[in-house]
């Protein structure tokens, strides 16, 4: 009944890559689409009206990270994640997998749920599926993210097996839990996840369960986790290339301008990443031709703007002198404006692959755009 949230608008004759809609509780999302991370209930460094300046009509919440701190019962009784950051737009929250899995004091993982050890405290804690569909439901979350398994990179193939096993039954679980809680009201979307390690076996065999009725998107997990581009790029395709057209398909973690492109190109339509808020807070400015390192020597008296072709408020007004100034002063104030700047860029590369699609001209674009980027 809510299947048509999401509509595919045009289709490259060229790539798989496309644009849609999707509809959300909290205002529609153009896809492709580039979502800033706010770990903890804001993106590092940008205000709510910075965010909304740029145009984001999606951002990100961690679910692992806000059950930890503040706790669901304080975002619960102001309202929603939405009530209590004040952002109004639509948040994504992620399931807390990656997250729980990544944690040295992970404790054990049963097929009943995952038992962790807070990274602030060291309490105990035990999230099964259904108490993770819980947790994002009551921060209202307008996608919300199955509780996965996630094996590490260069996992052998019977580790990534018995981590896809536990995903595909936990999925049925969270699926089920999601249902109830449609049923009393709730009107966020759900997302279950493609595992499967670097193994085309798995990977099928994980689409097939992924991909089963009644789900509304779909995200590619266990990618740009360390391997090679070659690899990153050829498990994109062959796994992009298993799920169904008529949904919206997800990766998660990249967040460069080279593999954003591919991921287009590929018929992905979302994406998001910690990295260009992280890059910008450690003085490395994304610009047409390549990342600027600002941090380094040799801007004491360079008066260009960072990227003199971004349109963005920061180019527009400061000098690289004045931002590598206040990058070796420890200003509060370059971190604000590096972020900006480096989500202006993405976003604004997003919107221009956009353009490219709907002009049927997204291979010749992207080739322009990295022929620059890699250039210098
Ligand atoms: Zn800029």
């Amino acid at each position: 009944m809510s299947e048509q949230f999401f509509s595919i608008q045009q289709k490259s004759s060229e790539c798989p890559a496309r644009t849609g809609i999707m509809k959300l509780p909290h205002g529609d999302v153009t896809t492709p689409v580039f979502m800033p991370v706010g770990t903890n209930g804001t993106v590092k460094a940008m205000t709510n009206e910075a965010l909304n300046e740029i145009g984001f009509e999606i951002i990100l919440g961690n679910t692992y990270h806000l059950y930890l701190r503040p706790g669901t019962d304080v975002i619960q009784k102001c309202g929603s994640l939405h009530d209590f950051s004040k952002w109004q737009k639509n948040i994504l929250t992620d399931s807390g997998g990656f997250q729980i899995f990544s944690l040295p004091s992970l404790r054990k993982i049963t097929e009943e749920g995952a038992k962790f050890r807070s990274h602030i405290d060291g309490s105990e804690h035990f999230l099964t599926p259904e108490k993770v569909v819980d947790i994002q439901t009551a921060l209202n979350s307008d996608i919300q993210m199955q509780l996965d398994v996630c094996s590490p990179y260069e996992s052998p193939w019977k580790k990534a097996l018995g981590a896809l096993i536990i995903t595909e039954k936990w999925l049925n679980r969270a699926k089920q839990r999601w249902n109830e809680k449609c049923d009393e009201g709730y009107q966020g979307k759900f997302f279950s996840i493609v595992q499967g390690n670097f193994f085309k076996d798995l990977r099928e065999k994980s689409a097939e369960s992924a991909c089963a009725a009644g789900i509304s998107g779909i995200a590619i997990g266990g990618l740009s986790v360390g391997e090679p581009h070659e690899v990153f790029s050829e498990y994109l395709s062959f796994t992009s290339a298993l799920l169904p057209q008529e949904k919206p398909r997800y990766v998660m973690g990249i967040g460069t301008p080279d593999y954003i492109l591919e991921a287009i190109e590929n018929g992905i339509d979302m994406f998001d990443c910690v990295l260009p808020t992280r890059l910008a807070r450690n003085g490395q400015l994304i610009t047409h031709k390549g990342n600027l390192l600002l941090k380094k020597s040799g801007y004491e008296t360079d008066f260009n703007p960072v990227d003199p072709v971004c349109n963005c408020h920061v180019c527009k007004t400061y000098s690289r002198a004045y931002m590598h100034h206040l990058f070796k002063t420890k200003e509060i104030l370059f971190s604000m404006l590096s972020s900006y700047h480096n989500l202006f860029f993405l976003h604004n590369l997003v919107l221009k692959a956009r353009m490219a699609i709907q002009q049927d001209c997204f291979l010749s674009f992207k080739k322009e755009f990295l022929k620059k980027y890699y250039g210098s």
